[in-house]
């Protein structure tokens, strides 16, 4: 009698143990299903992640999918890193950041291709016409501040010939109408706004020099694919088949956008306009040019190199398919 009692405690321990180890890295819902969190900020190149969304409603088959809503870079990597969420859409020099400080991400598609315009007050043909002034960028750790570096060289301006503020995205068209900045570089469709609201014109695209520089990437953290690795490979398989469906730019797409952000059409036509999602692998090549220039500005000391960032394991074999 004794000897049962004891097994039933210790099978009832085993069986407390097992739940803590399938909830590790995933929340569930109240159908047991596993919930994958991902966070994101309003804006045109999370438009596979929208899409996704869109189209299934949260609901694949063996789990669900919440998108969670972030006002500032900051406090999504903050979600990020404490998992309080288990992905995100954001900036690839962020998450570079998270893994140099120890947290363990895996980069598992881009967010888009190209699409990321540089901003100027009107009548300004050249960078070198606002020596000396200020230029907003969204974060230190950002394409942006890697393509306002390029242009600066490619101009043959040094760093500082022009003073670089951080601001947030949606300060940014009004800081230029107030003219407390002289230009932006920002994720889309800040960039676009600035054109729709007659407050700017386009400086420069970042394609034009700099083409297929990333920016966005979608992160996993690795406890959940770890513990959730057939969640992820279907997840990442959806996204990349939503990716392919944004490229088309069609009615869905522009549906799914308002689902998240309230932006006029018109904004949306001139942002998807110049953004691309039809091939949403990461490169080693391209991954390496930011690398260098991450190192060249110092902005990291042990940045990761491409294995220790991209995990191309899903979206492989999502192509495969
Ligand atoms: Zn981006």
């Amino acid at each position: 009698m004794f000897l049962k009692k004891k097994m039933t405690l210790f099978i009832s321990l085993l069986l407390l143990l097992a739940n803590i180890g399938c909830s590790a890295g995933a929340n569930e819902g109240e159908n047991g299903k596993p919930i994958l969190k991902i966070g994101y900020l309003p804006i045109t190149h999370a438009s596979p992640l929208f899409l996704n969304q869109h189209i299934h409603d949260g609901e694949h088959e063996g789990y669900e999918v919440e998108l969670v809503k972030f006002g500032s870079w900051p406090d999504l990597m903050d979600a990020l890193n404490t998992g309080r969420i288990d992905g995100a859409s954001v900036l690839i020099q962020l998450a570079m950041k998270s893994v140099e400080k120890g947290i363990d991400l895996s980069a598992v598609a881009l967010g888009h291709q190209d699409g990321n315009a540089l901003i100027s007050a009107k009548g300004i043909d050249s960078i070198q016409e606002i020596k000396g002034e200020s230029f907003a960028i969204p974060h230190t750790y950002s394409t942006h501040h890697l393509l306002l570096q390029e242009l600066l060289t490619l101009e043959g301006m040094d760093y500082d010939d022009i003073d670089i503020v951080e601001l947030p995205p949606a300060e940014m068209p009004v800081a230029l109408s107030e003219g407390r900045i002289e230009g932006y570089v920002v994720a889309e469709p800040f960039g676009a706004l600035g054109l729709h609201l007659d407050i700017g014109e386009v400086l420069a695209f970042s394609e034009d020099f700099w083409p297929d520089s990333y920016c966005c990437v979608l992160v996993l953290r690795d406890d959940f694919i770890d513990s959730n690795f057939e969640v992820a490979e279907d997840y990442v398989k959806s996204y990349v088949e939503a990716g392919k469906k944004a490229d088309e730019k069609g009615s869905e797409l522009y549906e799914a956008l308002q689902d998240y952000m309230k932006v006029e059409d018109e904004t949306l036509d001139i942002s998807l306009e110049w953004i691309t999602f039809d091939n949403l692998s990461i490169e080693k090549a391209e991954y390496d040019k930011i690398l260098k220039k991450v190192m060249d500005l110092e902005l990291m000391e042990s940045p990761p190199t491409y294995g220790e960032l991209v995990d191309n394991r899903f979206i492989d074999r999502a192509k495969l398919e």
